[in-house]
Formats: C-alpha cells, structure tokens, sequence
C-alpha cells in the first residue's frame, strides 16, 4: 500500500526528532492500515545539534567530538522501515493551512508541494548571532564559526549583549579560554588579557534565577575576567550588522545613556525569533510564536491534526526538558486524533491528554569549564552539580539517545 497519508514535522531538532521517533515507535504501529502513513521530516538543518553547546563550541573544534555535536538525521531513521519514513533536506516557505499543503524550499534548489494529512510545526527559534544555532545548514553555521575563530586569534575586547544564560555562557567560557582563570584567594583576575563584557538591561543577570545565584554567577565571571555592566539596555550596533551579519566586525555598541562601547567583536546574545516566516499570521499569537493550545498542543485555529511543538509553541517558555515533557503528551493526541480519523469509536480511545508546564526554577549555566550556578526545580544547585550535570560537555552526554531514539524506547 503507498502511503498516501503524510505526517509532516516541520524541522529537524529536539522537538522534530523527538515526535518522529516517537510516532514511529508507539503511534503508526497501532493504527489500522498503518502502511498507509508516512513520517516526513523537513529540515533546513541535514544533521540534528546540541544547540546549548554553541558557548563552547563556537571557540574550537577541539571542544567537543563533532561527530557527537552534528548527527545526521536520515542515518537516525534508518531504523525503521523504509516507506514508514522520509527526510526532506529544504526549508518550509509556506503554509497553507486551509488547503493543507506546504511548500519546501529545497537545499538542492529545487521547490515542492507537500499535501500533509497531519502536521507537527517544530521549527524552533532562531538567534541574533548566527553563533548560537543553526539559523541554517551546518555549512553556515561552520562558516561563522571559521570567521570568528580568527578574529578571536587578535582579538582584544569583546561584548556580549545580553546577561540571559547564552550571553553569561558565551562571557564565561570566552574569559576562561582567553583570561585563564583567577587564583583560589582572588576574588576577580587582574588584567585580563582581553577585555569580556557582558551589557545587560536589567538590573541582575540570568532573570530565571533568584537572585542570589545571579550574584553568584557575576563572582565566577569576574574570575575569568568578565566584567557586568547592569541596567544598559543596547540602542544600536554600528555597522549595522556587526554580530549579526558579520560575526567578525569591529563594533561600536551605543547604550540608553549615551554611553559607547568598541568591541573587536560583539555577540548579540538577546534572545531569540520564533522560525514562524512561513506560517500566516492568523495562527499566531503576540510574540510571534504559534498559537498552540498549552494543554493539548493543538494549533486550534489551523484545521485538524496540526501541533506545534518546542520554542516555535506558545505552550511553553523554550526549554528541552519541557519540550521532553511535551513529546508524549503530543504524540498520545496525534495517535488519537489518527484512530479517531480512521473510524475507532471515541470511547476506546480514551480522552486526550494534557500537558501543564513546570515552571519551577529550572535553570543551569556553566561559568567556564569547572564553575556553574543553577537550580532544578526549584532547589539550588552547588556548582561541583552544574558541572557535573552540563558544564563538563553542555549535554552532550544526553544527545545521543535523543536522536538514536532510544530516549523514546518506552511509551510514556
Ligand atoms: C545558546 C543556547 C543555549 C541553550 N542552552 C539550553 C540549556 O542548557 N538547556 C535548555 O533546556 N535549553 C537550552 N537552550 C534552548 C534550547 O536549545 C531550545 O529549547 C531547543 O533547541 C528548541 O528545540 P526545537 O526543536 O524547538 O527547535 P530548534 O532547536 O530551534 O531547531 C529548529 C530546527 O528547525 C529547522 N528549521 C527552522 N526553520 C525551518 C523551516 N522554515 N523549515 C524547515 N526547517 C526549519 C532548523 O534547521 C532546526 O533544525 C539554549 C538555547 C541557546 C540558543
């Protein structure tokens, strides 16, 4: 039988690689005529990323083993029956709704037209700095990285725009790798080789933390030779472009006050832009992201069968462990909605389920290669734990079973 009815995930990443494994596994199986459906990854990325590894691994490739730090994603899906599932190398330039199509830029140059049966839109969420996440393919990100590697060979002061846990981590590790670190008995290092600051418009770093560990943090900076600047909220960047365009130029940041910082490199680090261009606006809501509803995971306004999931979703704030705990609510709602399609009466497929979103401080950042200040869910976090649990090799230790699947071995 050809599967005539396509699951399409748009985007390959935490939340993409994680439903299609998990539909593969725990929902097609279980449906009648289950040959009739096919799992279509879309992603302009080839290879799945641990994207929170990007403040350390932008330095060198010597961080991290890249095979480790870049999976590809079909060699991921090879495990599984060959007509059950497809990877689209491209990009989704626009969606249609009503007539339930999407269109997909190819990486080859090439363009089509997907007719989706069910769709799952997790294309996530770009950053500022083309530094910090694959805004594209690997290759971009690659060449970023390449560009800013030389420029840090000569560089001799450096902004961070930002004290959320990206802009701290990029500060932390960049000081420890240029600076070295302060002695035991020293509170910060005298004469730093290069100049690291962090701007922040706020009057206290890392806003997820209380503020007792955001203090915490700026001690551990100012060890490797970062220096905070507070309540400094970033009016311009000039050339435009510096950091964002051009990872490698010279730039001059203006602040509120008037104030004027140069930078042999500046790395915005504010933020991040919801991967929504090709989705109309009417599914989305204030902030960009799409309008998901936060307790099923449906995208209400957008026909039957379509989901969002992870940072491109409303549902939640952007975080794995909650889009981990997203996966199987969603997918239980997808195998439903599937059943239910295919004519199973609603009593013997149960009710859906719902997610509700931890939001219990959750948060862990690595100060340099030893140090860190976190919390998880809600209890402090010594630093000897922060390093254990990310700062040694920021989640690497975790990925692997993400995109082999075998995180979602077990229904649950
Ligand atoms: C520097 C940094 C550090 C972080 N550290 C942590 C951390 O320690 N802990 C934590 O919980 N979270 C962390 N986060 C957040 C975490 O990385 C995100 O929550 C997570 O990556 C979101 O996954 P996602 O699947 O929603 O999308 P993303 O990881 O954003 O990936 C989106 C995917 O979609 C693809 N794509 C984009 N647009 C399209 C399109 N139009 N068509 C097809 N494909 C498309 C992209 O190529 C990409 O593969 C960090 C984020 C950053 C930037």
């Amino acid at each position: 039988m050809a599967a005539s009815k396509k699951i399409v995930i748009l985007g390959g990443s935490y939340g993409g690689v994680s439903a299609a494994h998990y539909l593969l596994k725990h929902a097609i199986p279980y449906l009648p005529e289950k040959a009739s459906y096919q799992v279509v990854i879309v992603s302009t990325a080839s290879h799945a990323f641990c994207r929170p590894a990007c403040p350390r691994a932008m330095i060198s490739d010597e961080m991290f083993t890249q095979e480790k730090l870049f999976v590809s994603i079909p060699k991921s899906f090879e495990q599984y029956a060959k007509e059950s599932f497809r990877f689209v190398h491209g990009t989704a330039t626009e969606l249609d709704h009503t007539s339930r199509t999407v269109t997909i830029s190819l990486a080859d140059g090439d363009t089509e037209r997907l007719d989706f049966y069910a769709l799952v839109i997790a294309t996530g969420a770009s950053t500022a700095s083309p530094l910090l996440s694959l805004n594209g393919d690997v290759d971009f990100l690659r060449k970023n990285w390449t560009e800013f590697r030389k420029a840090l060979a000569t560089a001799k002061t450096i902004v961070v725009g930002g004290g959320g846990p990206a802009g701290v981590e990029c500060a932390g590790e960049l000081g420890e790798y240029l600076n070295g670190r302060a002695g035991w008995f020293s509170s910060k290092l005298a004469n730093p080789k290069v100049s690291v600051t962090i701007v922040n418009a706020g009057s206290k770093l890392l806003p997820a933390l209380r503020p007792s560990l955001a203090n915490k943090a700026e001690q551990y900076l100012a060890k490797v030779g970062v220096t905070v600047v507070k309540n400094a909220r970033i009016t311009s960047v000039s050339p435009q472009g510096a950091g964002t365009d051009s990872v490698a130029s010279k730039a001059t940041v203006t602040l509120e006050n008037g104030k004027t910082l140069d930078a042999d490199i500046y790395i915005p680090a504010t933020g991040t832009k919801p991967n929504t261009g090709f989705v109309n606006e009417e599914l989305l809501g204030s902030d960009g992201r799409v309008d998901t509803n936060a307790s099923t995971l449906r995208v209400d306004k957008a026909g039957p069968r379509v989901y969002a999931v992870g940072d491109v979703a409303s549902y939640a704030r952007p975080a794995v462990h909650l889009i981990l705990n997203a996966i199987p609510v969603l997918c239980a709602n997808i195998k439903r909605d599937l059943l239910l399609d295919s004519g199973k009466e609603k009593g013997s497929t149960g009710e859906d389920r719902t997610f509700e979103e931890d939001t219990r401080e959750t948060q862990m950042v690595p100060i340099g290669k030893s140090k860190g200040v976190g919390a998880a869910m809600g209890y402090q976090l010594p630093s000897f734990m922060v390093w254990l649990i990310k700062g040694r090799d920021y989640w690497l230790w975790t990925v692997g079973r993400l995109w082999s699947g075998k995180q979602w071995a077990k229904e649950s």
